[in-house]
C-alpha cells in the first residue's frame, strides 16, 4: 500500500472521480448490518465525541500516526522532512502537527515502524473491485457492503456513487450515520441505501452539544424525516458509563423510538477504550478516563432493560 499522499494522488486515475478518503476496509464483518460484509470506514466526521474509538476517522484528509514507544530517536525523519516540521529531543521524534503536509517522506524514511500515513484516495472502480471480490459470501448470506466512518455523509457524493454502483450490481448496502448533515445530503443517500444504522449519542440537547460538539437538532430532525419516508432504521447507542448512561437518558431515547414506525431494533454499543492509544499516537490525548470500560457491560445491561420497558422492537447489545 503506498505511504505517501502525493504517492496516493499521483497513482488514482483522473477518470475514476469522485475519489473518497477511506481509512479502513474490513471484509467479512459480521456486526455492520445483516449477513457477512465489507464494511468502508470514510475520513471526516462533524462531530467529537470525547468516547470517540476511531480519532483517526474525524478528519477528512489523511493523518500521520506516531508510535512513541518505537522511536530510537535516529533522526532519520529530521532529515527527510522539508516543512523542518520534527525535531528529536530527549531520545524522541516530536512533529509539529500545524506544519506537516501528510507528505508521507517520513514514514519511508522510519527504520523503526514507529510512524503511518493513516488513509487513502481510493476510485469508485478500485473499490468495487475489493467489493465485488466477495459477491459470493454476501449472496449466500444476505449481506453487502456498509460504509460507515467517520461519517459517509462528510463524503456525501462520494458516497452516493458508491452506493449506486453496488446498487446496479444488486449488493445490498448499509449506511452507519450520525445523521449531522443536512437533509438534502441524507435523503440524496437514502435514495440508495438499504438500511440505515444510524447513530444517537443523547437525547438532552445541553449534554450531547457538551459532549460531541454539536447540537442533535439536525439529527433528531433527519431521523423523523428518514422515518417518514420510510427508509429502514436500526438505531446504534453507544453507551458509555457515567456519560449517557442515567435512566432518563434511557427513556428518553425508548420515548423517541416508541414514535417511530420504521426502527427495526435498538443496538446499545457498550465502551471500549480502543480509540484512547490511537488519540496519542495522533498527538492529541484523549480526555476520557479508562475507568468507563470497566462498567460498560453491566451498564449495557442496565440500559437494555429499560428500553425492553418502553419499545416493542429488539434490543441488542454489540452491532
Ligand atoms: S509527513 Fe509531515 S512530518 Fe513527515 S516528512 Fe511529511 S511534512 Fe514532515
Ligand atoms: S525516523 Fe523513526 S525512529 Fe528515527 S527519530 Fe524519526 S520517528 Fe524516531
Amino acid at each position: 500500500m503506498p505511504s505517501s499522499i502525493s504517492d496516493l494522488a499521483a497513482g488514482a486515475s483522473q477518470a475514476d472521480h469522485p475519489q473518497g478518503v477511506l481509512f479502513d476496509i474490513k471484509r467479512f464483518a459480521l456486526h455492520d448490518g445483516p449477513g457477512i460484509r465489507t464494511t468502508l470506514f470514510l475520513k471526516g466526521c462533524p462531530l467529537s465525541c470525547v468516547w470517540c474509538h476511531n480519532p483517526e476517522s474525524q478528519n477528512r484528509e489523511p493523518d500521520l500516526m506516531f508510535w512513541q514507544d518505537r522511536c530510537i530517536g535516529c533522526r532519520a525523519c529530521v532529515m527527510v522532512c522539508r516543512e523542518r516540521a520534527i525535531v528529536v529531543s530527549d531520545g524522541l521524534a516530536r512533529t509539529d502537527r500545524g506544519r506537516c503536509t501528510g507528505c508521507g517522506r517520513c514514514v519511508e524514511a522510519c527504520p523503526a515502524d514507529a510512524r503511518r500515513i493513516v488513509g487513502r484516495r481510493w476510485s469508485i472502480q478500485s473499490l468495487l473491485q475489493e467489493i465485488e471480490s466477495d459477491v459470493l459470501f454476501y449472496d449466500q448470506s444476505g449481506g453487502g457492503i456498509t460504509l460507515s466512518g467517520g461519517e459517509p455523509l462528510a463524503q456525501t457524493a462520494f458516497a452516493v456513487a458508491l452506493l449506486t454502483a453496488c446498487r446496479e450490481r444488486r449488493i445490498h448496502t448499509a449506511v452507519d450515520t450520525c445523521g449531522h448533515a443536512p437533509w438534502t445530503d441524507v435523503e440524496a443517500l437514502a435514495a440508495v441505501t438499504d438500511l440505515f444504522l444510524y447513530d444517537i449519542k443523547l437525547i438532552d440537547a445541553a449534554r450531547h452539544r457538551e459532549l460531541t460538539g454539536a447540537s442533535n437538532a439536525q439529527i433528531l430532525n433527519n431521523l423523523g424525516r428518514l422515518d417518514d419516508t420510510g427508509g429502514r432504521i436500526w438505531i446504534r447507542y453507544p453507551l458509555i458509563p457515567g456519560l449517557n448512561d442515567r435512566a432518563d437518558d434511557l427513556i428518553a431515547l425508548g420515548d423517541l423510538v416508541a414514535r417511530l414506525r420504521h426502527v427495526e431494533a435498538i443496538h446499545i454499543l457498550p465502551y471500549h477504550r480502543g480509540g484512547l492509544k490511537k488519540h496519542e499516537r495522533l498527538g492529541c490525548p484523549s480526555t476520557l478516563q479508562n475507568k468507563q470500560e470497566a462498567h460498560s457491560v453491566a451498564a449495557a445491561d442496565h440500559g437494555r432493560e429499560i428500553l425492553r420497558g418502553i419499545v416493542k422492537v429488539p434490543v441488542r447489545i454489540g452491532g
